[in-house]
């Protein structure tokens, strides 16, 4: 009776992998989980560096399985790979009991600009912290950075732009307050100009900081493309000026 029973609860619950669309009870299917679980570092966090002046916590390698899924959330619309990220980022942190050697941390997502967000909308940032953050027992606050300037994706500049296409694209909110030291959520880590920007503004309000941690790092090699939405389709006519 009970192999009947468990036999017609599988069948309702058979719904397809996020990825391969393989049919899965799991959000990804066990052939995906083996694959993402290639992607995740060791050790998965990075001392201080110039490129971030405060620890790191990577999660995963962005070269990897990793890079495809990132793509499906952050342009595919599917905000529940955020939530999945940021579960098992969660799982890490807890398992390098992370969490007992520093129980207070309040995660502030990396803001995306209004208008963007509107455009996708979510903020796959926002995502990743709300969900690693409940899983902990975290405090989160997603407002308390905002993105007041539209900024040009990173990748498309050289590295000497990028800190300046930064310059004061982030501010506070103005009710911000808190006697927590900070843990800023991003979903790639590539030359860090981001990070630096925001914990530049918190540092200079003399906000305690404990670090950053984002769901993947790529390297410094990594070549990103634009959003599939905004590419142009292949019969689309070229213009020249
Ligand atoms: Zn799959």
């Amino acid at each position: 009776m009970q192999s009947f029973l468990s036999h017609i609860s599988q069948l309702f619950l058979k719904s397809s992998c996020q990825s391969c669309q393989r049919p899965t009870s799991e959000f990804f299917c066990p052939f995906c989980q083996a694959q993402l679980q290639t992607g995740i570092r060791s050790p998965l966090i990075d001392p201080p560096s110039p490129l971030h002046p405060f620890p790191l916590f990577a999660w995963g390698t962005y070269d990897t399985n990793l890079r495809q899924i990132i793509q499906q959330l952050k342009y595919k619309n599917q905000p529940a790979i955020g939530t999945w990220l940021g579960t098992e980022m969660a799982k890490s942190w807890i398992n390098a009991k992370l969490h007992q050697q520093f129980p207070r941390l309040l995660v502030i997502p990396i803001p995306m600009h209004k208008r963007k967000q509107q455009q996708r909308g979510y903020n796959q940032a926002e995502i990743i912290a709300h969900s690693f953050a409940r899983q902990i027992g975290y405090h989160h606050q997603p407002n308390a950075l905002i993105r007041i300037r539209e900024t040009q994706p990173q990748f498309e500049l050289g590295l000497d732009d990028r800190t300046q296409n930064l310059e004061s694209a982030f501010s506070l909110a103005l009710n911000f307050r808190t006697n927590r030291p900070i843990l800023l959520v991003d979903d790639i880590f590539t030359t860090g100009a981001t990070l630096r920007t925001a914990i530049k503004l918190l540092e200079n309000q003399n906000i305690s900081i404990w670090g950053s941690a984002v769901t993947t790092r790529a390297s410094p090699n990594t070549t990103f493309e634009a959003s599939p939405l905004k590419r142009t389709t292949k019969n689309a006519p070229i213009l020249k000026n």
